[in-house]
């Protein structure tokens, strides 16, 4: 193939605007926000797991508290009921009947109260748990949102920079002969790099030097052939830097 040495030498302007490009697309990939918010998202899944449970020991509490609640209220009603009777007056036995009631249903609310008293010192302790979890919970929602928008500021910016790379690759590789960019691009799209400068006797692809009748290929060459390496087969481009 052949190309001017003018060409040859744009094309490397044109790999330096590729290199870019394909530094940001890699930089894009492995931010390490993402690494951060995938940790972090985890965790928030962790925490929301250990919430959920801390949420239902506190509603079985409560269950078991309204519940004990009910049983006091009978309790402090057939009291009252109890009482009245009782004031009301009545034959001995009966009155001895109710004042033995008395007795055992405030036996029954002593107990009852106790219970309850238990449970309700159980339901402040699982309530502080809950309510760690749910503070750990923020943290970590937090960590998040601020990694998040730290990753979105920095995919702006590459954004930015890409938009502006790009926007010059266009007419540069438009100006250069379309055989010489469709050859770049295929070895470029292979390895990453399709043209590199040959400098002190060395392919800058694959960085391998070459000696004698290789290196006399080179030297031999006429201005407008475009050389490649045998080795990487990048397209060696030599210009007044190359020293031949
Ligand atoms: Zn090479």
């Amino acid at each position: 193939m052949k190309a001017s040495p003018e060409a040859q030498r744009r094309l490397l302007d044109l790999q330096a605007i590729d290199t870019t490009l394909a530094q940001l697309a890699h930089k894009r990939r492995s931010l390490p926000e993402l690494a951060e918010i995938d940790t972090v998202s985890r965790e928030l899944s962790a925490l929301e797991d250990e919430r959920v449970r801390a949420q239902v020991a506190v509603d079985d509490l409560d269950r078991d508290i309204t519940r004990f609640e009910k049983d006091i209220e009978q309790v402090r009603l057939r009291k009252e009921r109890d009482k009245t009777r009782l004031d009301a007056g009545g034959a001995l036995r009966e009155i001895e009947g109710l004042q033995h009631e008395l007795a055992t249903l405030n036996r029954r609310q002593s107990e009852l109260e106790d219970a309850e008293l238990e449970l309700m010192e159980k339901r402040e302790t699982a309530e502080a748990t809950l309510n760690e979890v749910r503070s750990r919970l923020d943290a970590a929602s937090g960590r998040r949102a601020a990694a998040e928008q730290r990753r979105d500021e920095v995919l702006a910016d590459i954004a930015k920079e890409e938009e502006f790379k790009s926007s010059s690759r266009g007419p540069l590789a438009a100006d250069l002969p379309a055989d010489l960019v469709a050859l770049y691009d295929k070895i470029r799209l292979e390895s990453g790099l399709g043209a590199a400068l040959f400098r002190s006797g060395r392919c800058g692809g694959c960085r391998i030097e070459l000696y004698g009748a290789d290196l006399n290929r080179v030297k031999a060459a006429a201005a407008d052939d475009v050389v490649r390496c045998e080795e990487c087969r990048r397209i060696m481009v030599r210009t007044a830097e190359s020293g031949l």
